[in-house]
């Protein structure tokens, strides 16, 4: 069978009519900037920041430019300081080491284990000295929370929860980004909700929000903002905060308020069709999808897999070959960073970045898939049919 796939991975769904009327009253308006407003009247961004805050369960929700805005505010807001050593793990995106590099703190990586999550060893092994941990939940991979939380409390280490692939997941039926003192989503295109660039910070601390509203730009008008503390936590920084400028406006905001009421629908829909991936990958011979942990509510928007013991030539043959009947798959094992993926050893900005053999080992056998929603239960099958021709036609077993 020689059938070729031809949707593009990177399209997905339209913006509903909804959001689009919304977005048009406002383009008709004028009044785009989130401060914008009438006497009395609430914004579209303080809205979403309402909405966002008790879909989470949480206190306090600011909306930010993007999700790696809202991890420097957060990072800061809970009081890093340049030379602190920030924990995390090195299988992550560029924005997250971009985030704890902009506070002008120090990274300490983490190993992860063969089932893309963090090395909970590792970890244990270097929080001495240690006081916050960055956790990326890269890829929706929720690593053991439980196990987290021990180390956290044990060394005495603040976590904050990088979760712009974990936006409606849960592990052990708590919403990941609500275990640390802060959690931060991304709205970009390719995440969960789509406002082309956008994030968003939550968290039940006073100070730690009254700080972030101030640094993401909110001047004194920080009263605007309807989740938030009581404004006497602002009057005693106010003067102390500068301003980082890093605003959601009114537009991207009023697009995103319908897609978070279907947000778990989205995510029961992505999981549809990451399941039957999963499974089908999973019969593959030389594929190796891993388990995911039945405590962990993933939510499967993309999926990963590794081709374990394959060369870096066959790897590439493989791709290829995919590529070449429309299945397109990233690799984090490529020596030169291409695209969104990112491998550790690329963050040069860093003095002496440790070798992780462990990490290079996963990395360099893993490959990646967007499965957007545009693509029903037919074209996984496709896609499936694709890659398992090609696997028994290149892998070496
Ligand atoms: C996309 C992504 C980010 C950054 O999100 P932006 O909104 O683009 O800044 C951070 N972490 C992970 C794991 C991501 O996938």
């Amino acid at each position: 069978m020689t059938a070729v796939f031809n949707k593009p991975f990177t399209l997905q769904e339209p913006i509903e009519e909804t959001g689009i009327a919304k977005a048009l009253e406002i383009l008709k308006s004028g009044k785009l900037h989130r401060y914008n407003t009438a006497p009395g009247e609430t914004g579209e961004a303080a809205l979403l920041e309402e909405e966002f805050a008790a879909y989470m369960g949480k206190k306090y929700c600011l909306s930010c430019a993007s999700c790696g805005s809202a991890m420097y505010i957060a990072l800061k807001a809970a009081g890093v300081a340049p030379g602190d050593k920030v924990l995390c793990n090195a299988y992550t995106l560029a924005p997250v080491p971009g985030a704890i590099q902009n506070c002008g703190a120090r990274i300490e990586l983490v190993e992860i284990v063969e089932d893309y999550t963090i090395d909970l060893d590792d970890l244990d092994a270097k929080a001495k000295g240690a006081q916050w941990l960055l956790l990326s939940h890269m890829r929706g991979h929720i690593t053991d929370m439980d196990r987290i939380m021990e180390i956290c409390t044990a060394h005495d280490i603040t976590l904050i929860e990088d979760c712009a692939h974990t936006m409606g997941a849960a592990w052990d039926g708590q919403k990941s980004g609500s275990f640390g003192i802060a959690g931060c989503y991304s709205t970009q295109t390719y995440k969960h909700m789509n406002s082309g660039e956008g994030g968003l910070l939550v968290t039940d601390d006073d100070e730690l929000m009254a700080r972030a509203i101030i640094y993401s730009g909110s001047y004194m008008l920080y009263e605007r903002h309807t989740a938030r503390p009581p404004m006497a936590v602002f009057e005693k920084i106010k003067m102390a905060v500068p301003n980082y400028s890093s605003r959601m406006d009114n537009l991207r905001a009023a697009i995103l308020r319908p897609q978070l009421r279907r947000l778990d629908d989205q995510c029961r829909r992505w999981n549809q069709r990451y399941d039957f991936l999963a499974k089908g990958l999973g019969k593959i011979p030389g594929i190796f999808v891993p388990e995911r942990n039945p405590k962990e509510k993933y939510v499967g928007s993309s999926i990963q897999f590794s081709l374990t013991d394959q060369p870096p030539e066959i790897i590439q043959a493989f791709l290829t070959t995919c590529l070449d009947r429309g299945v397109e798959l990233k690799w984090f094992g490529s020596t030169e960073p291409i695209g969104f993926t990112s491998a550790y050893g690329s963050w040069q900005y860093f003095k002496d970045l440790p070798v992780l053999p462990n990490t290079d080992r996963i990395l360099a056998v893993m490959c990646d898939m967007r499965i957007p929603l545009t693509f029903d239960l037919d074209d996984c099958d496709l896609i499936l049919n694709i890659i398992k021709d090609t696997a028994s036609q290149i892998l070496k077993l």
